[in-house]
């Protein structure tokens, strides 16, 4: 991390070109106002690292949507607000999207309330945030362009490779901050400094009063990090994992789950394999061993519909009670003639659970089923004379797994097979 303060250059350098005269803009026409605009939190943070992250999040000291319809007016593009915060995204016409958030002094009144707004200074507003390495902010108006805004010592701190809070009771007023951050230290491989460590060690009972939902918002984050195995083990060094549920966990148990499922998710990315981000319901299951009762607790914590499917899809395979000798001995084609229509997040937790044989049959078939051409459609079938029927799905997911295990396989090929197959039937 350098030192420089003055930081146009790392701007220019690292930015997008685009990005950056976006930036010049916003700083004159904040000047125009009467108003100064800051580049701020993750993405200074981001710029002194090194680290790529094209999010335009701007504090100004004044009004931010009357300051994002102004942008509109003179530039076009599109202002959506949000009237509670004082914010507003400004869509740029070549596509960028600009936050703009009015600099506010307090956030929360309580403990996991939302956060309730009063206009105020840069200052101010970096004082309230989580840690130092994400309470900096670049000035963007002219006079100053590309000075770095640093009050709490947050270069040292990246220097330092620590995340510290701004004051001692920072975790309490919010907890989340908590699973903020195991994230970044575990993102950045950053410790906490020793004595904001003592603090978050003495204000973990404060997450029982945080909703639901907003630790979902948080845990989603935090599971869709590079390492979530290293995120839990912090989590359990906070003893916050049995916070998080009512209901005792076997965390004993549960950490070999979650190990092996991040383990996995290593090679899937390694081969590029996306993972849906709902995979991070999976390890919250993987955290309850399966147990009816904490199990039945995830529901609250769902946030999308993909998170409830894909619970309940988890859960739905672990209550067949599948023999995991039958499964170990199940050809490439017939798994996939089984779970063809699940998808692999919650596939690839249920295999996690058998910590006690070799499974990488089972995780290898997700790999396969990855590379799948699927060179046969349905256009394909009507033009080879077939009429469109139910059994359609079938023959294509026949098709399928004959192209799991002869990945060459020709389309020629493919709809004799298929034609031999289902040629007895009078209908076709
Ligand atoms: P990421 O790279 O994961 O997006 P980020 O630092 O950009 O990380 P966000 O959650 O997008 O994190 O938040 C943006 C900024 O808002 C943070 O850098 C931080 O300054 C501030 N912030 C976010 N959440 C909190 C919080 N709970 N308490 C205080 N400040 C917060």
């Amino acid at each position: 991390v350098p030192l420089k303060r003055q930081l146009t250059q790392t701007m220019k350098k690292q930015l997008p070109s685009t990005i950056y005269s976006v930036l010049k803009l916003l700083g004159k026409e904040a000047g125009r106002l009467s108003m100064r605009a800051y580049l701020i939190g993750g993405t200074v943070r981001d710029l002194l690292l090194n680290r790529r992250n094209e999010d335009m999040d701007i504090v100004v000291e004044g009004d931010g949507i009357d300051f994002a319809l102004h942008m509109q007016e003179h530039y076009g593009g599109h202002v959506r607000t949000h009237e509670t915060f004082r914010t507003a995204t400004w869509k740029h016409p070549n596509g960028y999207k600009v936050d703009l958030t009015s600099a506010r002094t307090e956030y929360y009144d309580f403990p996991a309330a939302l956060p309730n707004v009063e206009l105020s200074t840069i200052k101010e507003d970096l004082f309230r945030r989580d840690f130092t390495i994400n309470a900096m902010a670049i000035c963007l108006h002219e006079e100053a362009f590309g000075e770095l805004l640093d009050h709490f010592n947050g270069l040292k701190d990246l220097q330092k490779q620590q995340l510290r809070v701004l004051y001692n009771l920072s975790f309490v007023e919010d907890p989340t901050r908590l699973l903020r951050a195991i994230r970044f230290e575990s993102r950045f491989n950053f410790r906490l400094s020793k004595n904001t460590e003592r603090l978050a060690h003495e204000s973990v009972t404060h997450i029982h009063s945080v909703s639901k939902p907003r630790l979902a918002s948080e845990l989603i984050r935090l599971f869709n990090e590079e390492d979530p195995f290293v995120c839990v083990m912090r989590m359990d060094t906070f003893s916050l994992l049995n916070y998080l549920f009512q209901s005792p966990l076997d965390t004993n148990l549960s950490a070999k789950h979650i190990k092996t499922l991040a383990g996995w998710q290593v090679v899937l990315r390694d081969k590029s394999v996306a993972v849906h981000s709902s995979i991070w319901i999976c390890y919250m299951a993987l955290l309850t061993t399966m147990n009816k009762e904490s199990f039945d607790e995830l529901y609250d914590f769902c946030l999308t519909k993909e998170d409830i499917k894909t619970l309940d899809t988890l859960q739905s395979l672990t209550k067949q009670k599948i023999d995991l000798e039958y499964l170990l001995n199940l050809s490439l084609m017939d798994l996939h003639m089984t779970f063809a229509h699940i998808n692999k997040e919650p596939l690839i937790a249920w295999f996690s659970i058998f910590t006690e044989k070799n499974t990488t049959k089972l995780f290898n078939y997700i790999l396969k089923r990855e590379t799948l051409r699927r060179t046969i459609d349905g256009e394909d079938l009507k033009r080879a004379g077939y009429n469109p029927s139910p059994l359609f799905k079938d023959m294509l997911l026949y098709s399928e797994s004959l192209e799991l295990t002869s990945p060459h396989i020709s389309r020629e090929e493919l709809l004799k097979a298929i034609h031999t197959k289902y040629s007895v039937n009078e209908n076709l």
